[in-house]
């Protein structure tokens, strides 16, 4: 696959670096990231008369958003019958619910704004070829039918051949980045103030006003959202504890088509198509360094391969943030009543990070929101995968150290406790391997070549700089 694997077809797009900000500011409303849960939050701010700052420590819709496969839909596989059990009728159908409503309202506005993203409205599926899956298939028939959804079971499917296939003709794709950085011009232009490669490193109270210490300059807010896709604050919040990480692969090849799938089975396999580009996704697990990642795009192309057969034209990977009970953490940040939480999107960032926006914005400017219920991140967590995330993490702290003669040009590899080596042609790169941001060992991610920390998913290039939180700082001897 060689330098595509680093691509992502979204990165196809014009797009302003803006500058960051080097002088102290006051406003009301500081937005800490500029993906698409911050960026929506920007735009639904617009016309509250409120003054909006919003810092992004890269530049707005180039993290993990960038990397999504863009789809639009309330089909998330077959999670509707399982948050019934978990959380109760109404909290189910309140998801399903806010999701199908914040899809009608990407769609508005882009429609009132006029902008150019590749939307295009595509029918959804669900689809299994194991037996055993029936029951779940019928159950969240029931689940749907219960929200007045109208879903049926099919014969045919679109892809392979499956025993059962769930469709609703409602759900869309769109171009992710197109969609972000049009909203960043949007906002730009209302007066939002902007700031680029700015990155928020610490949050103090000062009476009822909050402190944020950028790398350069301090921001005092009256209201502070943590949009930064793993929040950088610990304590309080914890979130280190609520929510583990999980990365997935997409592979790109040539193909058209007009829907938008998954598979019911674990890891899940994605479908949809851009222009005339088969986006596959799939081969997720865990974040932890047991796997090699071109090993993982490899068996992911192979999978494609036996139904599509065809080149890869590009191949990518990134990580979300999942929850323990498969909601997402949108709301009041705990322990203050003017911080803000938007993480845990659980895969579905695209519609959970627009419903973020909305629900954040009014609650800042209303102070309550329709569905800020079905998402309070104050909410007990679950003890059993609670440790099961704990036991993962655990794992992660050890070192499995290999001998420095045994690492390759353009390998990386930990030669003893901490300390790590990336070869190429230049000599050979030291780091400390130990994530500042809580203390986990890295490893070396052979395919973006990166040290990346398998607990919290912080990332650092093979000159020890951070490139993606929660840490906010470098790694050094
Ligand atoms: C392979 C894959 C495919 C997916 N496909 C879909 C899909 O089809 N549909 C869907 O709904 N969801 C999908 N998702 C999920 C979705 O991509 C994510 O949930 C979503 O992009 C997360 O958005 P975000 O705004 O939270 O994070 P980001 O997009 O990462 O935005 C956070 C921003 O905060 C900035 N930041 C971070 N830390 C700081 C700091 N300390 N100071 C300042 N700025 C900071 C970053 O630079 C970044 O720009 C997919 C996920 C994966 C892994």
């Amino acid at each position: 696959m060689g330098d595509n694997v680093k691509k992502s077809l979204w990165d196809d797009v014009d797009y302003n670096e803006l500058d960051p900000l080097k002088e102290n500011v006051e406003t009301d409303v500081l937005i800490i990231g500029g993906g698409i849960a911050g960026i929506s939050t920007a735009y639904h701010l617009i016309d509250s008369g409120k003054r909006v700052t919003l810092i992004d420590r890269d530049v707005c819709g180039r993290g993990v958003s960038l990397y999504t496969t863009g789809k639009l839909t309330f089909l998330q596989k077959l999670i509707y019958h399982k948050l019934e059990f978990y959380h109760g009728f109404e909290k189910a159908r309140d998801y399903l619910f806010a999701t199908k409503k914040i899809i009608n309202e990407v769609s508005e506005i882009i429609n009132e704004n006029d902008i150019d993203c590749d939307y295009e409205e595509v029918p959804s599926y669900v689809v299994s070829n194991k037996n055993e899956d029936v029951l779940s298939f019928n159950d969240e028939i029931e689940f749907l039918k219960k929200c007045n959804i109208d879903a049926e079971l099919f014969l045919e499917t679109p892809y392979g051949e499956n025993k059962f296939t769930l469709k609703v003709n409602e759900g869309a794709v769109f171009h992710p980045f197109k969609y972000i950085n049009s909203l960043k011009g949007i906002c730009l232009d209302k007066g939002i103030n902007i700031y680029e490669k700015t990155v928020a490193k610490k949050m103090r109270r000062v009476s009822n006003k909050v402190i944020i210490e950028t790398d350069r300059a301090n921001v005092t807010a009256e209201n502070v959202i943590m949009a930064c896709h793993f929040p950088f604050v610990n304590f309080p919040g914890f979130y280190f504890m609520r929510m583990h990480l999980e990365r997935s692969y997409v592979d790109v090849s040539k193909r058209n088509g007009n829907f938008s799938l998954i598979t019911a089975d674990s890891p899940i396999t994605s479908i949809r198509f851009h222009k005339d580009n088969l986006i596959f996704g799939g081969s997720g697990h865990i974040l932890s360094k047991k796997y090699s990642y071109l090993k993982r795009f490899n068996s992911l192309k192979e999978k494609r391969e036996e139904i599509f057969p065809g080149t890869s034209v590009m191949a990518w990977s990134t990580h979300d943030c999942i929850t323990q009970d498969g909601l997402p953490y949108i709301g009041r940040f705990d322990g203050y009543s003017n911080v803000y939480v938007a993480t845990g999107f659980n895969k579905w960032g695209m519609t959970n990070g627009s419903i973020a926006g909305k629900i954040i914005s009014d609650l800042i400017t209303k102070n309550e929101s329709e569905f800020q219920h079905v998402f309070n991140p104050r909410r007990k967590i679950r003890i059993k995968n609670f440790l099961k995330d704990m036991g993962n993490s655990i794992s992660n702290y050890f070192t499995h150290s290999k001998k420095k003669e045994l690492i390759k040009i353009n390998e990386g590899g930990i030669t003893k406790e901490h300390l790590g080596v990336f070869k190429d042609a230049e000599g050979e790169h030291f780091v400390r391997t130990k994530c500042p941001h809580l203390g986990c060992e890295l490893f070396f991610n052979d395919t973006d070549k990166t040290w990346d920390c398998s607990c919290h998913g912080s990332r650092f290039n093979i000159h020890g700089q951070v490139i993606q939180g929660p840490s906010t700082r470098d790694i050094s001897l």
